[in-house]
């Protein structure tokens, strides 16, 4: 049954669905916005909490993804510390963790995502920690500081991040990675001995080739990693951070299509035409790649948010974006454009022994597919629109770090 007004219910109150609130006023639409969200907070931004929150230089104002105001001017109806319970595609209703039931025209799902759980004895112990929410970074930052060990259970992005700010806040810590290489998932080869290098001149051990298998406690509190070839890691805290699993458990009961991520089109419409999904619960088309995935990322957040806002709209779509991500570690800004599926050569540009470099990823045409820059944020726009036209660029051109990229014709 429509409701009058019409009403587009949001799920989720994170970065992908508070920016599509927001879109959806940009974008002229005049019902009404419900906004339900499980945390207590206000859409905020996530990126900080393993940065600038942690180590104490960020204010909740500056995390908040738009001021508290913003919401009872623009009519945007928040229900926060409320969880959606059930999904009724047939009524076009939620049911919420309050008993409220609250009818859609259409829904989107910003579910987000949750830590992958480490299936290990111990990590019940006290001091074992994820990181995803204000709460969670409080916890984290309270068990760090002089004269405390952290251990870090995985090399990724949220792993290197923490590690770096444990050592700002005077503790010592150590990263321990399964494969041969921290963000082994995620980035090339050199970005990777660049980051350990640079992490291991910072004070932080990096253990590759190590598999954790256990965590050990003494009075119900984590004391130390056991690792399967027998090592033992002392630390007062254990950060595991082993990676993301989407939210997408409503919508596979409610019977939408899923594939580790409710599946989306390139309007963010999922298999029910009153649905859209949008943010890090999707497996969303990678057009420029010609397959699909999950990406969990900010701008994929927002790019998302803006496909479902026109499509409710009736604006045209807006052209689709070249992935992309950033970090930052000690005092190094990593920005990354492109996926390096299938990359056949990477050329360096600059010296990867010291910041302010880029490495590009060719396919075999000399199609640039990626690129990765550290504290090189011109190298960085650059590579990412050549990325977006696919073009193809001799390798001598990028290693010419005498010549701008910007102004090179392709
Ligand atoms: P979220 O922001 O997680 O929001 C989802 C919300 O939905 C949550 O508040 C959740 O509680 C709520 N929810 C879930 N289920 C329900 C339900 N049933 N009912 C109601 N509410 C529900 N990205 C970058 O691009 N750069 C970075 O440097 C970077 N750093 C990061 C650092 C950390 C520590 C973390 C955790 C993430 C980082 N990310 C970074 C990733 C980025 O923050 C996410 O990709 C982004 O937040 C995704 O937005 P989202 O709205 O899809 O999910």
């Amino acid at each position: 049954m429509s409701q009058d007004p019409p009403r587009i219910v949001i799920a989720g109150a994170g970065h992908a669905g508070g920016s599509a609130a927001a879109f959806l006023r940009q974008y002229g639409w005049k019902g009404a916005i419900v906004l339900v969200g499980e945390e207590p907070n206000a859409p905020y931004q996530r990126p900080p909490l393993s940065k600038a929150w942690l180590k104490g230089e960020a204010t909740a104002e500056s995390l908040a993804l738009r001021p508290a105001r913003f919401y009872a001017q623009q009519t945007i109806e928040l229900r926060l510390g409320t969880r959606v319970g059930a999904l009724d595609r047939t009524a076009r209703q939620v049911t919420l963790s309050d008993g409220a039931v609250l009818g859609y025209d259409r829904l989107i799902l910003a579910l987000g995502a949750r830590p992958r759980a480490l299936p290990l004895p111990g990590a019940e112990l006290a001091g074992v920690k994820a990181l995803r929410g204000i709460a969670d970074a409080d916890a984290l930052q309270a068990a760090l500081g002089p004269g405390r060990r952290l251990a870090v259970i995985g090399g990724g992005y949220i792993g290197l991040e923490v590690a770096a700010s444990a050592r700002a806040l005077g503790a010592e810590a150590v990263v321990i990675e399964r494969e041969a290489r921290v963000l082994a998932r995620v980035a090339g080869h050199t970005l990777s001995a660049f980051l350990a290098a640079q992490h291991w001149a910072h004070g932080v051990e990096i253990l590759t080739d190590a598999q954790v298998a256990a965590i050990e406690g003494e009075a119900g509190a984590a004391r130390a990693v056991l690792l399967a070839d027998g090592r033992r890691i002392p630390c007062d805290a254990v950060l595991v951070g082993i990676g993301a699993v989407p939210n997408s458990e409503l919508a596979e009961a409610a019977g939408l299509d899923c594939a580790g991520g409710i599946v989306v089109d390139l309007a963010a419409r999922s298999s029910d035409p009153a649905i859209y999904a949008i943010g890090d619960c999707t497996h969303r088309p990678l057009p420029l790649y010609g397959r699909s995935g999950r990406l969990e990322s900010v701008p994929n957040a927002i790019e998302q948010a803006k496909q479902a806002a026109a499509d409710i709209c009736g604006r045209p779509p807006p052209s689709p974006e070249v992935p992309w991500f950033w970090s930052d570690q000690f005092d190094l800004r990593l920005q990354m454009a492109g996926l390096a599926f299938a990359a056949h050569e990477v050329v360096v540009r600059g010296t990867p022994d010291a910041p302010g470099f880029a490495v590009f990823h060719l396919d075999a045409e000399h199609r640039v597919l990626a690129v990765e820059a550290v504290n090189a944020p011109a190298d960085f726009m650059a590579g990412r629109l050549l990325v977006a036209k696919q073009a193809r660029v001799p390798p001598a051109t990028l290693r010419d770090t005498t010549q701008p990229l910007r102004g090179i014709t392709i």
